[in-house]
């Protein structure tokens, strides 16, 4: 079983000049393989300091995982760091040299002779191609060891993830992984905690649980020689949470309440209308993501939300209009009002649906923060709207 850790490295990182998105696109990936990860830190251009780390992750992991400082200048390191820590030597490499002279010769350019460090390697290390760069990555194994060196910049770290790194590492840890992830509306995550603790302990599968403006979702996830095997673990244990959960769980995977609305209005041939004083376009723009979306959306208005009443009349009067307006079926308004001083917490929200021969309005609380709130009401109203369309 391997143990991985993630070192991102960059001063401006640590200045919060950029936001590090390498890590939680590592970790998800690493997840997705069922290998543990343990650790993840984050170092600037400096060479004693990312020694330092690199040493630690060193002694206590078996995979590692960098990001970054492989380019040309004589602040990217991380190869450096890495000579020196396994007491190698770095040579150019005249097969990469070759390469970097021709990408640059294809740009119309000659290469300036500091990209000649991007064609130095050591001995114990493997070059992995970089599709969108001039920097290779790394791939070293030593001493019952994994080192995976990738650049920063994250389109080039992702396409040499998918095409050189994941299949290797597939092939390392030797088990196949299967998850399936079901989602849930309506219940606090220690409420599901609760009903679903017998399975939260087991090893195989695993049972975890995020909280999200989506609901509480729930990963499962496999271990076995096969897919087949890992699948009917996965089937089983999923039986077992539809049972305890069952009219709460609204979807699986990469299905999306919005894909759900839509599928179920095509099915009906109707057309959705949608108004929001509230939420500012977000439930349209949601809308209007969702596949085919131009058989059942006909558009959108925003109003000001300081303008209106938080009301369900005004949001079902709100719902008629847009209705009107846009010749669609249904019509559905979020409405509400800015209830604190501060102007950044909103507790309640009227969401409501008006078709030509029927009206309805429901009123909820959201107890967080603006940004998670105004998504949780999406959710909601998407999970209203499908309710409504089922009946
Ligand atoms: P380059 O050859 O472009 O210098 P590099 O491998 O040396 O690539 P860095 O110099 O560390 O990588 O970073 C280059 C750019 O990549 C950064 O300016 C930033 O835009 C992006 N980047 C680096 N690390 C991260 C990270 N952890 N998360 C998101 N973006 C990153
Ligand atoms: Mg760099």
């Amino acid at each position: 079983m391997l143990k991985a850790e993630i070192i991102t490295s960059g001063t401006e990182l640590l200045l919060g000049e950029i936001t590090d998105s390498n890590t939680p696109y590592i970790a998800a990936q690493l997840a997705g393989l069922g290998i543990d990860l343990y650790y993840s830190s984050t170092v600037g251009d400096n060479y004693q300091r990312f020694y330092g780390v690199l040493k630690q992750a060193w002694d206590r992991s078996d995979l590692i995982i960098t990001t970054g400082g492989l380019g040309p200048t004589q602040g990217d390191i991380t190869r450096d760091v890495i000579a020196g820590l396994l007491g190698e030597e770095l040579t150019v490499d005249p097969d990469l040299k070759r390469e970097i002279i021709e990408l640059f010769s294809r740009r119309g350019m000659e290469m300036p002779e500091n990209n000649l460090r991007q064609a130095t390697i050591i001995p114990s290390a493997l070059a992995l191609r970089n599709a969108s760069g001039t920097a290779p990555g790394w791939w070293v194994e030593k001493e019952g060891r994994i080192i995976v060196t990738l650049p920063g910049p994250p389109h080039e770290l992702q396409s040499m993830w998918d095409y050189q790194v994941l299949p290797r590492l597939k092939e390392k840890s030797g088990a196949v992984i299967v998850s399936r992830t079901i989602k849930t509306w309506g219940l606090s995550e220690a409420k599901v905690d609760e009903m679903v603790s017998p399975f939260l302990a087991t090893a195989n599968p695993t049972l975890a649980m995020y909280a999200g403006t989506e609901g509480i979702r729930l990963r499962i996830t496999a271990k076995a020689d096969t897919e087949d095997e890992a699948r009917a673990l996965i089937t089983q244990r999923e039986q077992d949470i539809r049972g305890i959960l069952d009219n709460y769980i609204w979807g699986a995977d990469d299905e999306t309440l919005e894909g759900i609305v839509g599928q179920l209005l095509r099915s009906k041939n109707m057309t959705l209308a949608v108004a929001e004083s509230f939420t500012g376009g977000l439930l349209a723009g949601t809308l209007s993501r969702a596949p085919e979306s131009h058989e059942f959306f006909r558009g959108g208005m925003i109003i000001p939300s300081n303008t209106t009443e938080d009301s369900a009349e005004s949001a079902a009067k709100m719902a008629n209009q847009v209705r009107l307006e846009f010749a669609a079926d249904i019509g559905i308004a979020i409405g509400g009002s800015v209830n604190t001083a501060d102007g950044n917490t909103r507790d309640s929200a009227c969401i409501a649906i008006a078709t030509e021969s029927d009206q309805q309005a429901i009123k909820a609380n959201y107890p967080s923060r603006l940004p998670q709130m105004t998504r949780r009401i999406i959710t909601h109203s998407l999970i209203y709207l499908r309710d409504f369309l089922q009946l």
